[in-house]
C-alpha cells in the first residue's frame, strides 16, 4: 500500500467506484529517463481499488522475455511488480512493438496477459479493449507484418534465435517500417471506419478503447445498423501522460492538463 500523508483523501477514493485507467503507447526505452521517470510518477499514484490496462506498446520494442535485461527494462519490470504487489490490477494487452511480451513477464511483473480483443464486462457498459493496429486495415503492408509476426511457428522460431540476432532483425524492421512512414499518406495510418463498425457489431459493444494510431480523441459514431457508438483513442507519451480514467459511468480521456469527459450509459 501506498503511504499518504495525514488527512490526505488518494483522489481515487472520491468516486463512488473503484478506478479503471487505461495507458498505452509509452513507448518506455531506457534511452528516455525523463518518460520512464512520468510512467514511476503515474503508477504512484495508483491505489489497490484501482485497475490498470496497458493496452499495448508499453515497450519500444521487446524481443522476448528473456530480453529485459539486454534492453535495459528490468526496472520496469520492478516498478510493475511492486505496483502488482501494492494490490493494484494491471493487465497487459500487447501491441505491435511489444507482441513478444509473455507468459515469463507477466510471472515477474504480476500483469495478467490479455488477448489481442478482450472485452470489459464489470462496468456500465461492455467496453471493447485492444491496441489498434489491426484496425489500421487499409495500410496493408502492416497487416502483412502482423499476421506473420502473430503466427505462433514465427515466434517460437525467432524466440530461438539469440538475442543478437534477434535484435539485428527487430532493427531491419524497425528502420523500413520508420521510412514507410514518411511516405505513407497519413489515412492510411489510421483506422479504417467499417473495420471499426465490423469489430464492435462483433463484439457486440457499443464502447472500444485503443491507442496505436497516437491520435486521441473521443469519437461518436452513428452506426447505420445499431445506433450511437463511441471510439475513444488513448494518446501516446510525449513530455506529459495520457491516460482514460472510467470511474463508475465516467470516463474521462486525460493528455496533459487537457480532460475530455463522456457519460457512458
Ligand atoms: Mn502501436
Amino acid at each position: 500500500m501506498l503511504a499518504y500523508a495525514a488527512g490526505a483523501i488518494p483522489i481515487s477514493y472520491l468516486g463512488d467506484f473503484f478506478l479503471i485507467y487505461f495507458i498505452s503507447d509509452l513507448h518506455l526505452t531506457p534511452k528516455d529517463t525523463a518518460l520512464t521517470q512520468q510512467f514511476r510518477v503515474f503508477i504512484d499514484q495508483l491505489t489497490s481499488a484501482d485497475s490498470l490496462y496497458i493496452l499495448g506498446d508499453l515497450f519500444e520494442y521487446w524481443l522476448g522475455d528473456d530480453t529485459a535485461k539486454y534492453l535495459g527494462q528490468q526496472s520496469i519490470e520492478t516498478d510493475l511488480r511492486q505496483l502488482t504487489d501494492r494490490g493494484v490490477e494491471v493487465f497487459f494487452l500487447r501491441g505491435n512493438r511489444d507482441f513478444l511480451v509473455g507468459l515469463d513477464f507477466c510471472a515477474r511483473t504480476g500483469c495478467c496477459l490479455l488477448p489481442e480483443q478482450h472485452i470489459l464486462t464489470n462496468t456500465t457498459t461492455p467496453i471493447l479493449l485492444l491496441h489498434g493496429d489491426s484496425l489500421c486495415t487499409e495500410d496493408t503492408e502492416h497487416q502483412a507484418f502482423r499476421l506473420l509476426v502473430r503466427n505462433d511457428t514465427w515466434q517460437s522460431d525467432f524466440l530461438a534465435r539469440s538475442i543478437v540476432e534477434r535484435d539485428t532483425m527487430a532493427r531491419a524492421v524497425r528502420y523500413r517500417s520508420e521510412s514507410g512512414k514518411r511516405i505513407k499518406p497519413a489515412d492510411i495510418m489510421d483506422v479504417n471506419p467499417e473495420t471499426v463498425f465490423e469489430k464492435m457489431r462483433g463484439a457486440k459493444v457499443r464502447l472500444m478503447i485503443h491507442g496505436h494510431t497516437h491520435r486521441p480523441a473521443i469519437h461518436r459514431l452513428e452506426d447505420e445498423r445499431t445506433g450511437p457508438m463511441v471510439r475513444i483513442v488513448l494518446g501516446d507519451w510525449g513530455p506529459t501522460p495520457s491516460f482514460a480514467k472510467l470511474d463508475g459511468s465516467s470516463l474521462e480521456l486525460w493528455c496533459g492538463d487537457d480532460a475530455n469527459r463522456i457519460t457512458l450509459s
